[in-house]
């Protein structure tokens, strides 16, 4: 009998026991809520850390992961890859087809310089991920980053900004600051942030201009301010930071260029979008086999028959793209005769297969293993893998994340 009780009596210690490590284990996992802090450093590609001194990139790379490179969608522009890195989706699929494009859909034109455009939420198609996250229960915010401007599905980030390319680049790191030292319950696990450099030098002086270090020296060197001010706050621990581009950039030269009003009459056309390198052409009812033929004679430039475009560039569903696609080949300059050449040093658009087109990954915090180098991947990637960082259900979307899952640590 008192064998018995004793049996009884270690068993119900032992479920006890049992009871409490599961309810400890439970609060450890509420306690440990991921963050995810993702910068895009507008068209820094991804050789520059190789061709220029940068420390701070170089530590993350120590502490974190590197891809080798990034490679946007087709058209390697600023708004398209913003926004397929926001959804995980190519630009084909998620309407910003182009940084400008005439939307048939909704007889209205998009245009990056136009507010009311990027405000409005007809022309975004997609879940982005802060929509992913706000309708899950994460509160989200963003400084410019593109489509956060508008309410797609209803919903956006819900600290936001308008654009404001004046707003120091300083500035926008206190802010980010600012956002996670909100209390609690008001402060975001996901945060989206924006430079548009070195986007701009880049064009001005071209990528292979030694000129241009002085720029990556100073953005370096920001990512280290920032880095060294997220270091200070309670949580560090818990912040996983991403550092990625949308896209690289290609040297240009007056002696690579056409004239496209030599081969081609802008009378022929409904609407002509696009600017150097790519051009979506609307045509003209009784013109379109006029332009096929036309376009079949421009030198240095690839055009396609919106549905011939090739598969692997994912582009050509969307009737946002008009009825002939052009790009240029890689380093040539296009434009008409009204329109000055644009001979900046540097240009992108061009086709993603060009390696000069591919972009940064740089990350590190609790989720990423350390020192790892991840092969080239595909921006759209991006969605999933954030997705699993904050265990929220992903959206159907072209990225997968079998392909960036090995950047993650098994048990993080
Ligand atoms: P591009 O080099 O032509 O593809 O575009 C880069 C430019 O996009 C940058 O220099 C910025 O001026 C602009 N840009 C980036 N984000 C925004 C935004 N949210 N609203 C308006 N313009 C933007
Ligand atoms: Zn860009
Ligand atoms: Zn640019």
């Amino acid at each position: 009998m008192r064998e018995l009780e004793r049996i009884r009596g270690m068993i119900i210690y032992l479920l006890s026991f049992i009871v409490l490590v599961f309810s400890a284990c439970n609060r450890q996992a509420k306690l440990s809520e991921p963050y995810v802090v993702m910068l895009s450093m507008d068209g820094f590609r991804w050789d520059y850390t190789d061709k220029f001194p940068t420390p701070n990139f170089d530590k993350i790379a120590g502490m974190g992961i590197k891809a080798k490179s990034l490679q946007p969608g087709f058209p390697t522009k600023t708004f398209p890859n913003h926004y397929a890195i926001a959804t995980g989706l190519y630009p084909d699929h998620n309407g910003i087809v182009m940084n400008n494009f005439y939307a048939p859909d909704l007889d209205a034109y998009y245009s990056i310089s136009d507010r009311d455009a990027v405000e409005n939420p007809a022309f975004y198609k997609g879940e982005p991920i802060w929509v992913t996250a706000e309708k899950q229960g994460i509160t989200s915010a963003s400084c410019f980053w593109v489509g956060s401007e508008a309410p797609v599905m209803g919903i956006q980030p819900s600290y936001w900004k308008k654009y404001n390319q004046k707003l120091p680049f300083t500035q926008r790191i206190d802010t980010v600051i600012y956002w996670l030292k909100l209390p609690l319950n008001k402060r975001p696990r996901l945060i989206t942030w924006y430079f548009h450099e070195p986007d701009g030098k880049g064009h001005k002086l071209g990528p292979d201009n030694p000129k241009l270090g002085k720029t990556i020296v100073y953005l370096d060197s920001l990512l280290g301010v920032f880095m060294k001010k997220v270091e200070k706050l309670p949580n560090s621990g818990e912040i996983n930071i991403i550092v990625t581009s949308d896209h690289g950039m290609c040297e240009t030269s007056s002696t690579r260029w056409v004239n496209l009003s030599d081969y081609l009459d802008k009378d022929w056309f409904k609407v002509i979008e696009g600017g150097n390198p790519n051009y979506n052409f609307f045509a003209k009812a009784d013109a379109y086999e006029t332009i096929n033929e036309a376009l079949k004679k421009v030198p240095h430039v690839h055009t396609w028959k919106r549905e011939k475009v090739p598969e692997r560039l994912h582009y050509g569903t969307s009737p946002r793209e008009g009825d002939f696609v052009l790009v240029a080949d890689s380093g040539y300059v296009v434009s008409w005769k009204d329109t000055p050449p644009p001979f900046t040093g540097g240009a992108h658009g061009y086709d993603n297969r060009n390696t000069d087109m591919h972009a940064i990954f740089y990350a590190y915090g609790p989720a990423f293993k350390k020192n790892y180098i991840q092969p080239t991947f595909e921006n759209v990637d991006i969605y999933p893998l954030i997705c699993k960082i904050l265990h929220l259900n992903p959206a159907k979307t072209d990225g997968n994340l079998v392909n960036v899952e090995g950047m993650l640590k098994v048990n993080p």
